[in-house]
């Protein structure tokens, strides 16, 4: 089996059948997460919304958007509204790509 998250192989001797181990899961299911998030905030969801949405908590959602920040170099002014821009270009950019191959 190959992990999905590393691609690494592994023999099974984790339980989850898709994951080589608990660290790559979680890795995983947090990225998949702050995708998700992404989605709501470029929809214009506020964190408590969002947090509703998803059965988090609020400072779950904080976090992931932290994280996001930091990712994206951005440390000061208008956070969301900044991640928002970028991850709308990225957005673009991609149907534009994916219009190209169709
Ligand atoms: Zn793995």
């Amino acid at each position: 089996m190959l992990c999905e998250k590393c691609g690494k192989e592994y023999t099974g001797e984790f339980a989850s059948g898709r994951f080589c181990s608990m660290r790559c899961l979680r890795t995983y299911h947090a990225v998949e997460r702050s995708i998700q998030i992404a989605k709501l905030l470029l929809d214009g969801w506020e964190n408590r919304e969002i947090g509703k949405e998803l059965g988090i908590a609020q400072r779950t959602v904080k976090a992931h958007f932290n994280k996001m920040f930091i990712s994206h170099n951005i440390t000061s002014g208008i956070k969301r509204v900044k991640l928002a821009v970028i991850l709308y270009r990225k957005q673009l950019e991609e149907e534009h790509e994916n219009g190209q191959h169709t």
